[in-house]
């Protein structure tokens, strides 16, 4: 026998399973009206009101319905309500620019297009064939509870979300991700962290990133529970997994470096000590965020590695019963790799040292670019674009995205590995290493470095340090401190920003 794996199992299992429970805690803290706490049973008819609602203003089953949003328990309800009967989810990042969501929602020929009340204004010049601003009175509109959504006819190979990717120069590609994708990227991931019926799930991802890695689907299913917080900000965090008794968070290193920040208010009583596992991805996770997540926070550190196209997990790092007898230091250091495939999937390197990957979670094919989908998808596996090796014959290390790789006087150098050493230094907060073009040396690593306050640290000392740690003709030879470094909305540096002012006036982008 074989049945579709399709979005709709997550819910239909969180309804008949855990009717009674609690499903969602929605954001108390927002400009529409809050959906505050709600249970599965709840959930589930508001998804299908949301899909009679859907057939009412005769959207069909196909058609795209934008979302671009903050966090939010209608958003979360959204990856039900929209592809569980048939239609596709758009997500949009909604740090994006006007210009770049009036792209996507062109892009991806989107009949519905749902705003957040904040971004009303500034999002006004874009619209769609319908367009609603979220609140109590499109809610009149958006869900229909008089009536039963058609029947979709369940099919595993059919799209459910397209989540475009950000943080390029080139316009974001639409990445399109079938129910069978998303089906089975929640199974293992959910299956590698042990996500289960005891979970209670604070939304510090943003939902549209990779519909939050999957855990929107993931904790449903097992019928856990969904916080959902709107903007992150480090104490608020804390006090919500005080308040709620959180187990589980994902986010970028950037995320978990403002929980630690704001760790020191709450002294020895950390909320979630000895309970909380917290999942890293997005960026290479500092050795010395991943220690302190122990020593400081008594969180469990996990990492994944993988892409929007790979829905996303690929490789996971989690504390094994090996590293159990190590110092939380040298633990740190084998957690700092991307880690092992997860079940299903098969990792490789090609000879320009670009990681390869071959999984049922890699993605159908970038929305209406065909040539973009075969460039990426080649001989049965997908390219990453990022630079790696893998070790041990299965643990991968993740050295740079291939185009940041570094060549300095002939010898290849990893930004990331170079950015460990310098955020190692304990006045330094933020670091971005990037080559610079240089007539001895091709290109010149330069250390861009945002200092603690009243750090006296100069650029001297902060080089001699480096050499203490890893190879001297992978130290930068020159450190510039920075109030800020550029940032995508989801925690990667935007190393391209970072070049330009160096490259200018050169034709390559290389030396
Ligand atoms: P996105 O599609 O926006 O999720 O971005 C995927 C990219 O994020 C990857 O190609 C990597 O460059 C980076 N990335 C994700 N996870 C990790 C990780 N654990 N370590 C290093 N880089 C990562």
């Amino acid at each position: 026998m074989k049945v579709p794996l399709t979005v709709i199992d997550h819910l239909r299992r969180a309804e008949q399973v855990y009717g009674h429970r609690t499903a969602f805690i929605d954001e108390p803290d927002q400009p529409a009206e809050s959906w505050g706490t709600q249970t599965y049973a709840e959930m589930a008819r508001r998804a299908r009101a949301q899909a009679a609602a859907l057939d009412k203003l005769g959207i069909p089953q196909g058609a795209r319905v934008a979302v671009v949003s903050q966090n939010s328990a209608r958003l979360l309800t959204s990856f039900f309500g929209v592809s569980a009967y048939g239609r596709i989810l758009a997500p949009i990042n909604f740090r994006l620019s006007a210009d770049e969501v009036a792209y996507i929602v062109d892009h991806c020929g989107a009949e519905v297009l749902i705003v957040d009340p904040e971004l009303d204004d500034s999002l006004r010049k874009v619209s769609a064939k319908h367009r609603f601003v979220i609140g109590a009175e499109s809610d009149e509109l958006l869900y229909d509870y008089s009536s039963e959504p058609r029947p979709w006819t369940p099919d595993e190979d059919a799209t459910a979300t397209i989540n475009y990717t950000s943080g390029t120069t080139a316009r974001p590609k639409g990445v399109q991700l079938t129910h069978r994708n998303i089906w089975l990227n929640s199974a293992t991931f959910g299956w590698h962290m042990g996500v289960n019926d005891r979970d209670v799930y604070l939304h510090t991802l943003p939902q549209f990133h990779c519909n939050g890695w999957g855990m929107v689907y993931a904790v449903t299913a097992m019928g856990g529970t969904h916080v959902v917080l709107r903007k992150v900000d480090g104490q608020e965090i804390l006090r919500r997994v005080d308040k709620h008794g959180v187990t589980l968070l994902c986010g970028a290193p950037a995320v978990a470096n403002a929980i630690i920040d704001a760790s020191s208010q709450f002294g020895s009583r950390v909320p979630g000590k000895g309970t909380v596992r917290i999942v890293v991805a997005g960026a290479p996770p500092p050795s010395k965020t991943i220690e302190r997540v122990e020593t400081e926070l008594g969180w469990q550190f996990h990492q994944i590695y993988g892409l929007t196209e790979t829905s996303p997990v690929l490789t996971i790092n989690s504390p094994r019963l090996e590293t159990d007898h190590l110092t939380p230091a040298e633990r740190s250091v084998v957690l700092s790799a991307a880690g092992v495939p997860t079940i299903g999937t098969e990792t490789a390197t090609n000879s320009e040292g670009e990681v390869l990957a071959r999984s049922n979670t890699v993605m159908d094919g970038y929305w209406n670019q065909p040539d973009a989908t075969d460039a990426a998808i080649m001989n049965g596996f997908f390219h990453t674009g990022d630079g790696g090796s893998i070790n041990d014959g299965h643990v991968l290390i993740i050295s740079d995205r291939k185009k940041d790789v570094i060549i300095s006087g002939g010898e290849n150098v990893s930004s990331i590995e170079v950015e460990d050493a310098l955020f190692s230094h304990p006045e330094v907060t933020e670091v971005a290493v990037i080559g610079i073009p240089d007539d001895k040396w091709g290109e010149l690593v330069l250390g861009l470095v945002v200092k603690a306050p009243d750090s006296k640290l100069s650029e001297e000392d902060l080089i001699a340090y480096c050499r203490t740690k890893i190879a001297a003709y992978k130290c930068p030879k020159k450190v510039e401190f920075r109030s800020e470094l550029a940032r995508t909305a989801t925690g990667k540096l935007q190393k391209f920003k970072l070049r330009a002012p160096y490259w200018d006036g050169y034709t390559k982008q290389v030396n």
